[in-house]
């Protein structure tokens, strides 16, 4: 399939790596096409751009185009006490408390369920639940990537969800009393009001089965499920919703994804042939004021790297000035932000969604820039932690999980780790099925502050090409990453 466009802007190649000419009428396979397109670099005939200056222009000729607009979103899990099922689902809510679907308060495009919570009621209350084995559960289930998305007028009203599942009397059962716990990096989304939260069933570093609290529980068709929570008194009504209760589909494969800081020369005279002997994408963070700086690359040679036909070196975002979060300040950083987003634009001739995806300077981040970065329309974000929850990505294309602005970063490529540690990293998002991000910046002869030795970086190129090669995992940039589990288009690797 190809499309023909007119090239704005100079600096692009076709497939070939012939140079394209501004004004030039180019026809080209979809995906460059559209890539291209939307990153606004060319127009695809017929389709002009609107004027305004939203990171993401035209949505409605995309959606003409057949273009995804991030609408896309995997969902795919298990309701185990469906919306549209409401009278079964109910049949064991606390008196008092009303329940009804609400088809204006929407999760991931679907209709929630509501509880409206009468002022002053408190105590031990089940908010949800069957009255007997007529809640839906998938056979089989291995007692994981059970999750619940609540969000509340007021969080205040309850500190955690307690849920149930057993047989038709709860005599066998398996209960998980899930806290509203906030990410590793001490930010409580979860304790924000009318925003969406989400409790999967594990801690930040690893997931869980749900355990077994009495009798010997066996997976089945049908079994009873609820859940409960005890009620803190409001002086007003109060309403919770619940987005979905349910399990979550395993992802396909685990993902991998190398991040790299700052613009070093070496990734140009080192990293790039390496990359490409081993055909691993790599995600450069560029804060387009350093470069030409020191050790770093200049604007020709990261301009280069980002046209490179390998496709391999995904160009992310770590803000123009390389500008530091100050506690307040956030939307100094976002305009900071969006500068860069031009300059990779213009001058480094950036394609795709690469610039939409942050990569904190210092990893210092607030829950309001996680706010001003959405509303901004990046689509994530990345500092510096580990977080299992937010490597189960399933949940994070909804658009409505903010823990797509907090990566799942598992290891730091630097003095600190040796190439052995990484591996075992790599392991563990084997074992978890997870995509974790492993973080590094420069690279010399011998590992330093936020240098790894280039024996480790060809040991861990060549052990991830192995692992890629026999099947175990997928390595992918951060925007071939997002734009899988969305469904935008993307022409990175
Ligand atoms: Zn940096």
């Amino acid at each position: 399939m190809s499309l023909t466009c007119t090239i704005l802007i100079p600096g692009r190649v076709d497939e070939y790596g012939r140079g394209l000419r501004v004004g030039q009428e180019y026809t080209g396979p979809d995906d460059l096409v559209k890539s291209m397109h939307f990153a606004k670099v060319a127009e695809i005939k017929g389709f002009p751009y609107s004027t305004d200056n939203s990171l993401e222009a035209h949505l409605s000729e995309h959606a003409a185009l057949g273009m995804s607009t991030g609408a896309a979103v995997p969902t795919g899990w298990f309701d185990i006490l469906p919306y549209w099922d409401l009278t079964n689902v109910s049949g064991d809510t606390a008196a008092g408390l009303t329940t009804s679907v609400d088809y204006n308060v929407t999760f991931a495009g679907r209709p929630t369920i509501r509880i409206d919570v009468p002022a002053g009621t408190s105590g031990a209350k089940a908010l949800l639940g069957t009255s007997a084995a007529t809640a839906y559960i998938p056979n089989p289930w291995d007692l994981k990537n059970l999750c619940v998305a609540v969000r509340c007028t007021n969080t205040a009203i309850f500190p955690s969800l307690s849920q149930t599942i057993g047989d038709a009397t709860l005599a066998n059962r398996w209960n998980k009393d899930k806290t509203k716990e906030g990410h590793p990096d001490g930010y409580s989304f979860p304790n924000r009001n009318n925003e969406w939260c989400f409790l999967k069933c594990g801690s930040a570093t690893a997931p869980a089965a749900i355990a077994v609290t009495a009798g010997s529980p066996v997976v089945a068709n049908r079994m009873r499920a609820k859940f409960a929570t005890t009620l803190t008194s409001s002086a007003s009504n109060e309403s919770i919703w619940i987005g979905f209760f349910g399990i979550l589909p395993s992802r396909k494969k685990p993902t991998v994804i190398v991040s790299m800081d700052d613009g070093y020369l070496t990734w140009y005279d080192f990293i790039r042939p390496l990359a490409k002997y081993y055909n691993i994408p790599v995600s450069m963070s560029i804060a387009g004021g350093i470069l030409g700086t020191g050790n770093k690359m200049s604007i020709a040679q990261a301009r280069e790297l980002a046209a490179d036909s390998s496709r391999l070196f995904d160009f992310n975002n770590h803000s123009y000035s390389h500008l530091y979060l100050v506690a307040g300040k956030e939307a100094e950083q976002i305009n900071d932000f969006m500068l860069n987003v031009s300059f990779m634009r213009d001058t480094l001739g950036v394609i795709g969604d690469g610039p939409l995806h942050m990569i904190y300077p210092g990893g210092v981040t607030s829950l309001a820039q996680y706010a001003q970065a959405k509303t901004a329309g990046f689509l994530t974000g990345r500092k510096n932690q580990p977080c299992w929850m937010h490597g189960q990505d399933q949940t994070l294309a909804s658009g409505e999980d903010d823990g797509r602005f907090v990566q799942n970063v598992v290891a730091v490529l630097d003095s600190t780790t040796t190439i052995g540690d990484v591996k075992t990293a790599v392991d563990g998002i084997e074992t978890r099925n997870e995509v974790g991000i492993l973080e590094g910046h420069n690279s010399a002869s011998a590992s330093a502050v936020d240098t790894w030795s280039r024996q480790n970086y060809e040991e861990l190129f060549a052990d991830l090409a192995t692992r890629r090669d026999a099947g175990t995992v997928e390595v992918k940039s951060i925007s071939r990453w997002y734009a899988d589990l969305t469904g935008r288009p993307c022409y990175q690797l």
